[in-house]
């Protein structure tokens, strides 16, 4: 969600801000603008509603000198997406980029108006340029000026400001949202993300919550929330950037979902050995605080939080663990009892999504025994601020529908009930069962794939369908929430996800010979009851769609499609029947042609709240 990007150097810069905003576009946005300034303090600002390339396009013919510059890919929180609305919002001299929200943007702003600044967008941000650009007024530094205006702005907020009449200088303000330092020869930057500076360097500064940092072509200096200089350590990243190009495949999403039986093997590869589970992640403090936990605590958002209710159903039945599972955006702004000896676990992709870091940083004053964090970017904040973490290492994921993140993070959850099941029982045989099963995993997931071309032809009944609804029982309940949302996503149809007994308690309304009704339905020991359900929906005409390994369960119809799914142990299914349900979704979607890879209003880091 939205990218930041900032340069101050000795050569022109604006081609390294528009490639880094290349990169950037991953993260959602629908405007991009940048600004550069060179040492005489000429300034120029280009804006685009639309993709970067547009920016780039109009880049050609703009004339863009500069060696400091500042650009950004807006996601529109406040105002709609207009050019008018693009970063950087400028107050005569100061120019500011932003990520997140200044919750107090409408007292600011009828404070300011009052003082005769006028205002040329909706945005919230416009009102931090204006700010700047009064308080300086009073005199200081530029640096001293910012530090001045934070106490006054309350949200979030990634910044950097610049101002024409110092050019050789940025002020980059991290309070919520990331921001990274990129250390260059004669030359600084910062980003969002650092991967989006990897062709101009490799070392990289994060910033803490509440630093502020002045950067210059000779220098870095960085100050903490109480404006004390402070050193933040400098880090090699070793990463490539390397999210592959499509090859034979139509989208990223497409390609993600075909990748997981390899993503699977890289997640599991050196974390089991005779049956046993083996985590070089951990050392003795770490077994010794998870020989302590008596409940565990999850906490995430969107995909994630379902592969944390799939991680309940384990936690409980094969490790007798007590878990619970709160979305983060609900579980940070409540009061909750926190139980005894409560190991607070935190699920994301990208280890900055706003919510869940929130979560996190309330938990530590909370009196939890420890925070894990299991994530698939190693330099992410998730990771540097939880207490011990896991990765997942499913590679860079492109598509905003998460897929292969889902699955590696549920392999990830299930070595973890594996190991604790057994830290905390008599015995390993569970241990011994999930790492046996999780070794044919990959095998299952590429048996599966050979679905497509049936699912792909189910996919045309769906291209006049507004609603559809997913049933599932038990681990099979998140697994449907997971169907629903991948539709939803990127079709652009309505879906609702039921746990099948609560289909008479209203839903059962909804059914008749429209209604697309998909089960996930595996062999295990709550399939007679689904059975059920699943007849309650036949005898009101619903379209069934039934992705089952028993088929002799079920006797075809009119209105009923059976999609052969292969017998595999009981503890993979959840991991295994959500591939068919992203392929129904990702050939729903190519066939309403949307911008799947990139569905509108969404995006893939959800750095705002
Ligand atoms: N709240 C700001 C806006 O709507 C920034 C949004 C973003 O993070 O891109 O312009």
């Amino acid at each position: 969600m939205c990218g930041i990007i900032g340069a101050v150097s000795q050569r022109d810069i604006a081609k390294i801000l528009l490639e880094g905003l290349r990169y950037l576009e991953y993260r959602g946005y629908d405007s991009a603008g940048l600004m550069v300034v060179n040492s005489t303090g000429k300034a120029n600002r280009l804006r685009c509603v639309g993709k970067v390339n547009n920016l780039v396009c109009a880049a050609e013919h703009a004339v863009l000198l500069g060696e400091t510059g500042i650009a950004h890919t807006r996601w529109a929180t406040h105002g709609k997406p207009e050019e008018s609305n693009a970063h950087p919002h400028i107050s005569t001299n100061i120019a500011v980029v932003h990520n997140g929200i200044i919750e107090n943007y409408e007292l600011l702003r009828d404070q300011l108006r009052n003082r005769g600044y006028t205002f040329f967008s909706e945005t919230d941000t416009e009102v931090v340029a204006h700010l700047v650009h009064w308080e300086q007024q009073r005199g200081g530094s530029l640096l001293t000026v910012v530090q001045r205006i934070i106490p006054d702005l309350c949200g979030t907020y990634g910044m950097v400001i610049l101002d024409t009449y110092s050019p050789d200088r940025l002020i980059a303000v991290r309070s919520g949202s990331p921001l990274v330092i990129g250390c260059g020869i004669d030359e600084n930057f910062i980003v969002s993300d650092p991967m989006a500076l990897l062709s101009v360097t490799r070392r990289f500064i994060y910033l803490e919550e509440g630093d502020i940092a002045q950067i210059s072509s000779y220098g870095i200096e960085i100050m903490d929330r109480c404006n004390n200089i402070v050193q933040r350590c400098e880090i090699e990243l070793d990463t490539h950037y390397d999210a592959g190009n499509k090859g034979l495949y139509s989208h990223y999403m497409q390609k993600e979902i075909y990748e997981q039986p390899l993503v699977l093997i890289n997640t599991l590869s050196g974390r089991y050995n005779n049956s046993l589970v083996e985590l070089s992640e951990f050392n003795d403090q770490t077994y010794s605080l998870l020989k302590q936990v008596e409940h565990i605590q999850i906490v995430a958002c969107g995909t994630s939080y379902h592969a944390g209710m799939v991680a309940r159903y384990w936690f409980e039945s094969l490790a007798n663990m007590p878990c619970d599972v709160e979305i983060a955006s609900e579980f940070r702004y409540r009061r909750s009892v926190v139980r005894k000896n409560s190991l607070f676990i935190t699920l994301s992709q990208s280890g900055e999504t706003a919510d869940t870091l929130a979560a996190l940083r309330l938990s530590k004053n909370l009196g939890y025994l420890g925070s894990l964090s299991i994530c698939n970017v190693s330099s992410s904040s998730l990771i540097r601020e939880s207490d011990f973490s896991l990765m997942t290492k499913a590679g860079i994921e492109v598509g905003v529908a998460s897929t292969k993140s889902f699955t590696t993070q549920l392999a990830v959850l299930l070595i973890l009930v594996a190991k604790i099941s057994s830290l905390k029982g008599t015995t390993s045989k569970v241990e011994k069962e999930i790492v046996n099963a999780l070794q044919i995993l990959p095998g299952c997931i590429e048996e599966v794939l050979l679905q497509d071309k049936l699912i792909s032809k189910l996919a045309q009944n769906f291209s006049n369908k507004n609603h559809a609804l997913f049933l599932g029982r038990g681990e099979q309940y998140p697994i449907a929430m997971e169907g629903a949302l991948k539709l939803k996503e990127i079709s652009y149809i309505h879906a609702e996800a039921y746990a099948a007994g609560e289909l008479k308690h209203g839903p059962l309304a909804l059914i008749d010979s429209e209604m697309p009704v998909i089960v996930v339905a595996p062999q295990n020991s709550l399939l007679d009851k689904l059975k059920s359900n699943i007849e309650e929906v036949r005898a009101r005409g619903g379209l069934l769609y039934i992705f089952t390994n028993s088929i002799s369960s079920f006797s075809g119809s009119h209105n009923i499609h059976i999609i052969p799914l292969p017998h595999i142990p009981v503890v993979l299914e959840p991991i295994v029947y959500i591939v068919p349900l992203q392929l129904l979704s990702y050939y729903i979607a190519l066939m309403r042609g949307t911008d799947l890879d990139k569905p509108r209003n969404l995006a893939k880091s959800v750095t705002v709240e």
